[in-house]
């Protein structure tokens, strides 16, 4: 079976994990302070946050941002629901903006028309593992004086004509989820150049309280002040150690993710019925994800019907993602409905995601492609 992704784990991370746990301080120790300070310079950042997950760094850079009751932030509607879940965690409305047909990011006529006075924040979502225009969307939120947040779930490794992503936003969040591009079981990161701003998100991991565990053990004081509400979204020494010993191997995984994606691209060129996602020139992609439409005027093709095709012949693809306004939930809380975003919801009924991750096989990669590319010329017309 080729799973659509799977976490690549090997004997120096089980050691580094194994070692966090015969260390003293499982929580709050020295591995969250060096995977901080490592992933901080991996992108280029002047400071990084860690959190015990993707959606809690959202949230807290959502915090960060000042949205709350009684504001409004843009969200792509092509997006996993966390991105709009944060902001209805702080009370405040999530307003989903439409994509661009080609490449399904954000599109920043959508984000100008969008923006009201009581809007906050703009969060882009780097789709799949491409970067938004960040040049036309850091026009739009200076112009209007709101804060830009880059949900770069997919993007850790992705840049804009050699700027990273991490450094492209006013916040950057990213994720750790098993599926990404680096893995410590659950955890999260939010990088920024504003010291303020990541004060505040280090205060909102650890309940709203203006010092860290460290900071008191060091001036031997039980003192401590909660000084607005916060959570628990602390991430442990244990997974941190795993996050460091991931990061080092995050170079060869975005060049084997590459590397895949472009076989993907060459083979399924003048594919009947495949059609891959638009990549711009300037960007370099992070390829979370290898997204295919599929269909046309010259197939045939369903994209049930082929995911169903490929889960016979044990290869399993997903849909990223049902348009977050269409949920229930959205539609009942805010009002939403089917034609808000018509590029979304047309490229929802298209888009079928096939497998990658860097320790596909050659043979898996060929299997995915001749399987693929059998069931579109069986359905070519
Ligand atoms: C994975 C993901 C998240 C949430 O990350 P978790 O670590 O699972 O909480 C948010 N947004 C996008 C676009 C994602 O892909």
């Amino acid at each position: 079976m080729i799973p659509y992704g799977r976490q690549d784990i090997d004997e120096e991370d089980i050691r580094a994990v194994t070692d966090a746990l015969r260390s003293p301080l499982l929580t709050t120790g020295p591995r969250v302070e060096a995977f901080e300070r490592a992933f901080a310079e991996a992108v280029g950042a002047e400071h990084a946050v860690a959190l015990s997950s993707g959606t809690a760094a959202l949230h807290a850079a959502v915090a960060a941002a000042d949205v709350g009751p009684g504001t409004e932030v843009i969200v792509p509607s092509m997006t996993f629901a966390a991105t709009a879940n944060v902001v209805v965690y702080q009370g405040a409305t999530p307003v989903f903006c439409d994509v661009l047909p080609g490449s399904l990011l954000i599109d920043p006529a959508c984000v100008e028309a969008a923006v009201t006075p009581r809007t906050r924040a703009i969060v882009a979502v780097d789709f799949a593992g491409q970067p938004c225009d960040y040049a036309a969307l850091q026009g739009i939120a200076r112009r209007h004086g709101v804060t830009l947040i880059a949900d770069a779930c997919h993007s850790l490794g992705g840049s804009v004509r050699g700027r990273p992503v991490g450094v492209l936003a006013d916040l950057t969040a990213f994720s750790f989820h098993p599926v990404k591009h680096i893995t410590t079981g659950e955890g999260g990161m939010v990088t920024t150049a504003d010291a303020a701003a990541a004060g505040r998100m280090r205060r909102f991991r650890h309940h709203g309280v203006d010092r860290d565990h460290r900071a008191r053990a060091d001036r031997a004081s039980w003192y401590y002040e909660m000084v607005e509400l916060g959570y628990n979204y602390r991430i442990t020494d244990i997974q941190c150690a795993l996050g460091l010993s991931q990061l080092r191997k995050l170079g060869r995984f975005i060049e084997r993710r590459q590397e895949i994606a472009q076989r993907y691209d060459a083979a399924f060129q003048g594919t009947p019925g495949i059609s891959p996602l638009e990549v711009g020139p300037d960007f370099t992609h992070a390829y979370h994800l290898y997204v295919v439409r599929v269909g046309g005027a010259d197939s045939r093709l369903s994209r049930d019907e082929l995911y169903r095709k490929l889960r016979a012949v044990e290869i399993y693809t997903n849909v990223h993602y049902i348009p977050v306004h269409l949920h229930p939930f959205y539609r009942d809380r805010f009002g939403t409905q089917p034609g808000a975003c018509p590029v979304a919801e047309r490229a929802f009924e298209q888009i079928l995601t096939l497998p990658l991750f860097p320790s596909m096989t050659e043979d898996d990669v060929a299997r995915v492609i001749s399987s693929v590319s059998r069931f579109a010329q069986e359905a070519a017309t």
